[in-house]
């Protein structure tokens, strides 16, 4: 039996209420704070292995994962021992360090067409790094995005930019200057034609096309067959870079990211990569990387800056390493097979309560659409009923399991989702499903 959880959490709302004092919005990072299921999000106080726990002592099936990161699942026994060691030696040197150079090897042997690395402190450094660096190797302004794709806050990427955005029904961010604006063009996902249109027009005035590697900020939505191909193709035809953003995906759809399951192309591998998340472990760590010509191009070999003061961290580092030394084969054939467990028992569920939805996939990274028919774009991904996943999240929180608190994202599984955490969640989904039933027919005529 799950356990049924009333609706207020009282130790959560009097840290919300507080936090609103001091904190805008009482969060940290906007998605955090319910708006669009509603309700009080709710203050974490620990967590381990599969598990979270609030302020409330109230104990919940982790499916957020740090949205991405907590791929081993929490408090890993042997990271928090490479995490200790490394702490009680020294928390930040601004020197180099010798696990700076083990997490960039680690990188480098995963994933082939990365031969050289530089470690950053967030996936949104990380994509801004690179394409500072693109423009700069190709002396060109423009870049092409993807709506729906999510590539971290940094101004010129902030165009229609999936789950956080979306998620506020905003078009776009306040504060983005036109003229950072004007630089990006923001293309429909999967259209070849409109890509090679745009490059037709424009083409020698295009640095770059970045692309989450199978996008997961508009729910899951993979690359269609032959479509990540005809991006390396187009690029290299003009003279610009591609840039594959696997902060979301890199480590988890494989050991080498989505890069191993689809890669290599035929027309090439991509030019520059960009991770974070997993490779992090939990901690402030990421990367972008690509072929040493092309690396060169920073500084202090080249001329284009880019610097950190807390980037490979010794304590990240640390745990970044220690987490991807343990994604074995093993933990891929774990964690595709309780996500294929979660998503076809929870399909079953809300095919019993009549309830419209699509499960896609892009790897082990699935989420469901609670629409009908295939998501191939951004616009399809909008097609999902945010109230009635509304309805389906709050009755799964009652019920002790935490999915992410936004339609469009994906349910992380860990390696730490045993038979107890998935039986869980199983047990959990038919009464989820039937609140979900209930809110379409709320909403419909
Ligand atoms: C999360 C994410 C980012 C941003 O990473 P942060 O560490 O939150 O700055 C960039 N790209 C993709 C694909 C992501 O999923």
């Amino acid at each position: 039996m799950p356990p049924s959880y009333p609706s207020d959490a009282p130790a959560s709302e009097a840290l919300f209420a507080r936090a609103k004092t001091v904190v805008p919005g009482g969060v940290n990072s906007p998605v955090r704070a319910f708006r669009s299921v509603g309700g009080t999000p709710r203050f974490i106080t620990s967590a381990r292995g599969a598990y979270l726990i609030d302020a409330d002592g109230r104990e919940y099936v982790d499916l957020i994962g740090s949205w991405g990161p907590m791929i081993l699942g929490h408090t890993h026994p042997e990271v928090l021992a490479a995490v200790t060691d490394a702490a009680s030696r020294g928390f930040s040197y601004g020197t180099p360090s010798e696990n700076e150079v083990a997490l960039a090897e680690e990188i480098v042997a995963r994933v082939e067409p990365v031969e050289h690395v530089r470690l950053v402190s967030s996936g949104t450094e990380a994509t801004m790094s690179a394409l500072r660096l693109a423009r700069g190797l190709t002396g060109r302004s423009r870049v092409v995005k993807f709506a729906g794709c999510y590539h971290g806050h940094v101004d010129a990427l902030l165009a229609a930019a999936g789950s956080g955005v979306a998620t506020f029904g905003l078009p776009d961010s306040a504060g983005v200057p036109s003229s950072a604006a004007a630089e990006t063009i923001v293309l429909p996902y999967n259209d070849i034609a409109a890509l090679e249109a745009v490059f037709a027009a424009d083409g020698e005035h295009i640095a770059a096309v970045i692309t989450e590697a199978a996008p997961g900020n508009m729910g899951v939505v993979p690359p269609a067959p032959g479509f990540t191909e005809a991006l390396r193709r187009v690029t290299r035809d003009h003279g610009a870079l591609l840039i594959s953003d696997e902060v979301m995906t890199g480590f988890r759809c494989s050991r080498s990211g989505w890069y191993g399951l689809e890669g290599p192309y035929a027309a090439g591998a991509p030019d520059l990569f960009t991770f974070g998340k997993v490779m992090g472990g939990g901690f402030p760590a990421a990367a972008f990387g690509g072929p040493a010509a092309l690396m060169a191009a920073l500084a202090p070999d080249g001329p284009v800056y880019q610097a950190g003061t807390l980037s490979g961290n010794p304590v990240a580092t640390a745990a970044g390493l220690a987490t991807l030394q343990r994604c074995t084969p093993e933990v891929y054939a774990h964690i595709d097979a309780a996500a294929h467990t979660i998503a076809d028992a929870a399909a079953a569920a809300l095919s019993a309560a009549g309830v419209p939805h699509t499960v896609q996939w892009a790897g082990s990274m699935f989420s469901i659409f609670f629409c009908e028919g295939l998501v191939r774009d951004y616009d399809d991904a909008k097609r999902t009923s945010a109230p009635a996943y509304a309805a389906f999240f709050h009755a799964m929180l009652a019920q002790g399991v935490h999915l992410p608190p936004s339609a469009y994202e994906v349910w992380f599984v860990s390696a730490a989702h045993d038979a107890a955490a998935v039986d869980r969640i199983l047990a959990a989904l038919p009464a989820a499903a039937s609140a979900a039933s209930d809110a379409f027919a709320t909403i419909a005529p």
